[in-house]
């Protein structure tokens, strides 16, 4: 019998299981269908909210501490597995900005670099790409990148390089408790029994009946299209009225993304795609020559204000909740794993968990 079975196997149930396992329990891992298929695959890569500074401090902590993880953690992956994640400096250039002295204020609180940029010339010393009516915006040099769907099969060759327990293709139907404390979790042909499991299964997390009947998670649809380019045409990621395009080291260029709330349905549609080619051309005028190879869509696990549940559940002993992470799963997943991890190992904690509780106060 494992110490800790984990639901879900996106990045968030991953990392955490992982986190666990270093620290010495017995984990095993559940995934309804296969590793990291869904929105941790679909997500963009971002390694900084988008629009950071208008989220709460719980979630730039998290950002922030993560982007000082991230570097090892890729490393260590790499080593395990020969897998490289796509770790790139690459920059976000962010265009159209209005409150420019609330960026400025919350780049110097977090400790993030800020550039103003005031003339056509820095911006192509920046990113020449961009459109040429494009002469002002702010410049992050220091916002990372990673390839989201290497991460997850680096994470995935880690479980094997490691011997983590892991079981894909078994959907967890329901939590076993007895006397409101856990005793493991069925799924559909047979019972897996531990003393302690992490609830890490995305947009579905409120959906295992009375015991998550009050965690708010609700799926938010996102779409994305990919061009297919050559490396080096665009050098940074840019941002602007909520759209924005990733470069990707082998000349892929992501341009995304949509906010729908269609429940559990992940269609992709032409209004998106004429959506997101549109918004993606006129940031980088170039992009409407090379071809879109791909759209696809995934489901966020969104909460009210992006603040993630890191904490255990109130009334049942040995059950915790590791969810809601909206946009930024990608971005706050390692810093995340760390704090859950402390969570279920009781020990202390080095950042204060409270903001992250069922009941917090936002
Ligand atoms: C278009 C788009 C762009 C994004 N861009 C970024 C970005 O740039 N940066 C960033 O930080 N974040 C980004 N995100 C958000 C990020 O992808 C998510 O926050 C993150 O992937 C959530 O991870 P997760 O592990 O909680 O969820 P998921 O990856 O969805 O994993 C949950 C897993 O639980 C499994 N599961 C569900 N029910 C059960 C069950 N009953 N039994 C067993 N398993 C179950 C699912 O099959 C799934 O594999 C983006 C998301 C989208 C859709």
């Amino acid at each position: 019998m494992p110490d800790c079975i984990v639901v879900g196997g996106g990045v968030i149930g991953m990392l955490t299981a992982r986190a666990l396992y270093k620290a010495g329990m017995d984990v095993m891992l559940l995934e309804r269908a296969a590793l990291g298929g869904e929105s941790s695959w679909a997500g963009g890569g971002i390694i900084s909210p988008l629009y950071a500074w208008n989220y709460a401090d719980a979630v730039n902590r998290l950002a922030e501490r993560s982007k000082q993880l991230y570097p090892l953690l890729v490393a260590e992956l790499l080593d395990e597995t020969g897998i490289d994640s796509e770790l790139l400096h690459s920059g976000l250039f962010v265009l159209n900005n209005t409150p420019v002295e609330t960026i400025l204020t919350w780049g110097q609180h977090w400790g993030v670099e800020i550039q103003k940029i005031e003339q056509r010339s820095q911006v192509s010393r920046i990113e020449p790409a961009t459109a040429s009516n494009v002469t002002h915006g702010l410049w992050l040099p220091a916002i990372m990148q990673i390839r989201n769907p290497r991460l997850v099969k680096a994470l995935k060759g880690s479980f094997e390089h490691l011997g983590i327990a892991c079981k894909e293709h078994t959907p967890v139907a329901e939590i076993l408790t007895e006397n409101n404390k856990i005793t493991g979790v069925r799924s559909e042909n047979e019972s897996f029994f531990a003393d302690k499991v992490v609830l890490a299964s995305g947009a579905w997390t409120a959906q295992f009946g009375t015991a998550t009947r009050e965690i708010s998670v609700q799926p938010v649809k996102g779409q994305m299209i990919m061009f297919h380019g050559e490396p080096g045409l665009l050098k940074t990621m840019v941002l602007a009225e909520g759209h924005y395009v990733i470069p990707r080291k082998d000349g892929h260029i992501l341009a995304g993304s949509t906010l729908e709330k269609a429940d559990f349905d992940k269609t992709v549609s032409v209004s998106a795609m004429t959506e997101l080619h549109q918004a993606a051309v006129s940031l980088v005028p170039m992009l409407a020559d090379l071809p879109v190879e791909r759209q696809w869509a995934g489901l966020r696990p969104g909460t009210e204000q992006g603040i993630p549940y890191i904490c255990p559940h109130p009334q049942i002993e040995g059950l915790f909740i590791h969810a809601g992470h909206y946009r930024n799963g990608i971005v706050l997943g390692a810093a995340s794993a760390e704090l859950m991890a402390a969570v279920v190992l009781e020990q202390n904690t080095r950042m204060d968990a409270s903001a992250y509780q069922m009941n917090a106060e936002h």
